[in-house]
């Protein structure tokens, strides 16, 4: 697994996840309590949080969304965030490992280690042995 050191700009996305949570929290109706942003190839940052329901969907699910129907499709670096979580940074769920994986298993994920130090990794790094749509002959 490559693991890649922390810059000025995942700072920035740390930032700018937890803006728009702070601006959209909800912690009893709708249920907002996930931020996200996500830095694209050509330097374009998408930012959303969780919709909750019965089929809720995290915030990067909804990020991805919003930059996947903006035509956006070479993604670079992506964090969830909570201000209440270890350096304010939230690993994603087994459903958006998958997604992440087949949108694009390059892009970096910020994560704590298991010391608590942000670094990032690949998307691929985060789903061993996953799923995968290939039809065997
Ligand atoms: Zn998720």
């Amino acid at each position: 697994m490559e693991i890649f050191n922390i810059n000025e700009i995942d700072n920035k996305l740390i930032e700018i996840g937890l803006g728009v949570l702070e601006k959209n929290f909800d912690d009893g109706i709708y249920n907002h309590t996930v931020g996200c942003a996500l830095l694209c190839k050509n330097g374009n940052i998408y930012k959303g949080v969780n919709c909750d329901g019965i089929h809720g969907s995290c915030a990067e699910y909804i990020t991805m969304g919003m930059a996947v129907s903006a035509g956006e499709r070479e993604f670079d670096t992506i964090v969830a965030v909570h201000d209440k979580h270890i350096n304010s940074v939230i690993s994603p769920c087994g459903n958006c490992r998958q997604m992440l994986l087949e949108y694009c298993p390059d892009i970096k994920v910020i994560v704590n280690d298991q010391n608590g130090q942000l670094i990032k990794v690949q998307a691929r790094d985060l789903l061993p042995f996953a799923w995968e749509s290939v039809v065997c002959e």
